[in-house]
């Protein structure tokens, strides 16, 4: 299952990335066709030309044809936000995030039974939980401890958020920390100090655009030699939990 989430992930970013350049690509590749089926009306009618418009007519329908592959497959990725509540959420990943870690790292968990559902796509959420816990497990290379805690965020809302209510959910850990530039930097896509083949760089960055799109937002608080601490502010599902009142049905005169 572990494998299949880290797929998921890959997926998730091939996805966004795709979606962007396909759709360039595309709108480009109309652009060639257009031209060519232009060009091949006013050439002089010898053989060897034609073949040559045709065959580059070919290849860009080709093209065309793959680039509505891509970004039918990029719109899959789009996010479905639904009530979401944390600590069962939470619960079902544990085992799988322990295991991310490994048996050298504790987990310590304060997240509150009551605490009202997000809204948000508990895919993506289990996501980013996973790059979190990675990113802690690099950053306790001798051990350590990893803390989940979540609450209402009533206070200390980041400026960018506007009012409403949020709930604040934070992993940290006592590792190794950053540097100012390097938290500056953090979650820009491709920014990883892990050396190649071993950090994409993308897993920041997905935190932090899983926040943005679901309408809240991101902090990363570091200090080196002291450790990490990532919070996300995500949106309450408040209208999910309000209860229509009962409507009486019409009273009906039994059938003679
Ligand atoms: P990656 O983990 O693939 O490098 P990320 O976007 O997740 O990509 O992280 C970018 C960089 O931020 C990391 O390479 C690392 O330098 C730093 N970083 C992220 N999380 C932590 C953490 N918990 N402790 C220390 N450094 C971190």
């Amino acid at each position: 299952a572990l494998a299949q989430l880290f797929e998921a992930q890959k997926l998730d970013t091939i996805g966004h990335l795709t979606g962007g350049v396909a759709h360039d690509f595309n709108n480009l590749l109309m652009a060639v066709l257009g031209s060519l089926n232009l060009l091949k009306k006013r050439l002089p009618a010898d053989e060897r030309s034609e073949r040559l418009v045709t065959n580059a007519i070919q290849a860009a329908e080709r093209g065309t044809a793959l680039t509505q592959r891509l970004l039918a497959f990029a719109r899959r990725q789009e996010l479905k936000p639904q009530a979401v509540d944390f600590l069962r959420l939470f619960e079902n990943v544990e085992d799988l995030l322990a295991k991310a870690v490994g048996p050298r790292i504790e987990i310590h968990k304060s997240i509150p039974a009551d605490l009202a559902p997000l809204l948000v796509d508990s895919n993506q959420l289990e996501l980013a939980l996973l790059n979190l816990f990675v990113n802690a497990r690099d950053a306790l290379e001798s051990g350590g401890a990893v803390t989940v805690a979540a609450a209402a965020a009533e206070e200390a809302l980041p400026a960018s958020l506007a009012g409403g209510n949020y709930i604040r959910i934070s992993v940290s850990d006592d590792g190794e920390g950053m540097d100012e530039a390097t938290v500056s930097r953090a979650a820009e896509p491709f920014f990883t100090t892990k050396g190649v083949g071993k950090g994409t760089g993308l897993g920041l960055s997905m935190v932090h655009g899983l926040a943005a799109q679901s309408g809240g937002s991101i902090q990363i608080s570091s200090a080196r030699g002291k450790g990490t601490t990532v919070s996300l502010w995500l949106p309450v599902a408040e209208t999910f939990v309000k209860v229509q009142p009962a409507v009486e049905p019409p009273a009906t005169e039994p059938l003679k």
